[in-house]
């Protein structure tokens, strides 16, 4: 008998029809005589639903009550499935991030968590119950509600199966596994069988939504394999693990995207020690993230300065950097939110040279200019102009004939 736990995202619970097939499969599961932990989402749609609701009202909301009015998503979902469970005779129970004291610290909206208690949790499977966990949420020291930032369901199933000590932690999404890219933008990308902890945690971070960061991260710390599924037809999905000698060394895995950035150029910057620290820590201060940062060399004693944020940080980054223009004797700032990054990933090009140039020849073939790059072992990024996304993706996978195997 193993203990699964699985975790079902909004797609897979978006319907009544959707929840029903869900209870059902979870049925199946369980006459196999496995014990099983589901994670919900909440119905697709909802939690953007929420969100607009929240800022319709302020923007931005009160971290407080905003993360007490996304919790409430996952909380329809769960006890709906019990519900489509017990109809059916299947003994269930469902319980809120807070009822199963998900302890989180207070970081409202990208709350991390820190403990579990899995007593409930084990009391109920140990009476046959299947036991369904609100994802996405948790409880903070003072008794705050609070989520884990967008996606974070697949977080909430990873820290259980570590937790619970399970012995497989099953993702089940709208696609059957990770693909070489998202398949909503190059229809012929290819399912992988199997991935590394850090390739899949290079494409995650570097803009595919298929899992959370965070869950990777903690699969990967706790080495607890997950694999990815459809919750819709059945197939092998895709396995991310530990790097090991039997994984393919695939010189490209995937190419990741990401619309969510902006970047900001400081213009004619004093060439001197402690600018970029001045520049930064202002932008730290304000708790925005960096990604990528790029300094020229200095001419003439002063130097040009450039660097990304989340998109949805770009006005106040701007607006600071405004303000201290002067104050850092900065001729001019420029700022763009319409770029957009795309990444190679994969571990094999650790030992191969020539990927960087096959990459920009094919991005100049369709005449892309690259705004921005930037390179680490296993990745190659480049910024370009938002409406050459899809076109670069593209003109990347057939480049590097990702689809074949
Ligand atoms: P869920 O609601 O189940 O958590 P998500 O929407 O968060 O589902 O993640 C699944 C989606 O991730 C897919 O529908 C797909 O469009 C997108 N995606 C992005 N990159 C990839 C990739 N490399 N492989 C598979 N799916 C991807
Ligand atoms: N419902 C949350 C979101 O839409 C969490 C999740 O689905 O993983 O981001
Ligand atoms: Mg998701």
């Amino acid at each position: 008998m193993a203990l699964i736990v699985q975790k079902y995202g909004g797609t897979s619970v978006g319907s009544i029809e959707r929840i029903t097939a869900v209870a059902e499969k979870l049925i199946a599961t369980r006459a196999q005589g496995h014990n099983l932990v589901v994670v919900v989402s909440a119905m697709s749609g909802e939690t953007n639903r929420l969100v607009a609701l929240a800022k319709s009202l302020a923007d931005p909301p009160k971290a407080r009550e905003f993360d007490v009015l996304l919790a409430t998503g996952e909380q329809v979902s769960m006890s709906l499935l019990c519900m489509a469970l017990e109809a059916r005779g299947c003994p269930a129970r469902s319980y809120t991030g807070a009822q199963v004291h998900i302890l989180t610290d207070s970081a409202h909206t990208k709350a991390r968590i820190l403990e579990i208690d899995d007593q409930h949790i084990h009391a109920d499977l140990a009476q046959g119950r299947v036991v369904v966990v609100a994802g996405f949420q948790g409880i903070d020291a003072k008794r705050n509600i609070t989520t884990l930032g967008r996606g974070g369901s697949d977080t909430t199933g990873v820290a259980l199966a570590v937790a619970l000590k399970a012995d497989e932690c099953q993702i089940y999404t709208d696609v059957d596994g990770v693909y070489t890219t998202d398949p909503r933008i190059v229809p012929e990308a290819r399912r992988l069988d199997k991935l590394c902890f850090e390739e899949m945690l290079e494409m995650a971070s570097l803009g595919s939504k298929v899992l959370q960061i965070r869950a990777v991260e903690f699969a990967s710390k706790y080495n607890v394999p997950l694999r990815v599924l459809s919750s819709i037809e059945d197939g092998p999905g895709t396995l991310i693990a530990k790097e090991d000698e039997t994984m393919e060394k695939a010189l490209i895995s995937g190419i990741a995207f990401n619309r969510d950035e902006a970047k900001l150029t400081l213009l004619g910057v004093p060439d001197k020690p402690g600018i970029a620290y001045q520049i930064l820590g202002h932008i730290a201060e304000l708790n925005i993230e960096v990604d990528m940062i790029i300094q020229n060399i200095g001419a003439d004693g002063s130097t040009d300065f450039t660097f990304t944020v989340h998109r949805n940080d770009y006005k106040k980054a701007l607006e600071v950097l405004n303000k201290l223009a002067t104050e850092l004797g900065v001729r001019e700032i420029q700022g763009d939110e319409h770029i957009a990054k795309i990444s190679l990933v994969g571990v094999g090009m650790r030992s191969h040279a020539g990927i960087a140039s096959t990459m920009f020849k094919a991005l100049a073939h369709y005449g892309i200019n690259i705004l921005m790059i930037s390179t680490s072992e296993i990745k190659i990024s480049v910024v370009v102009h938002e409406d050459f996304l899809e076109l670069g993706v593209r003109a990347l996978h057939t480049a590097f004939n990702l689809k074949e195997k």
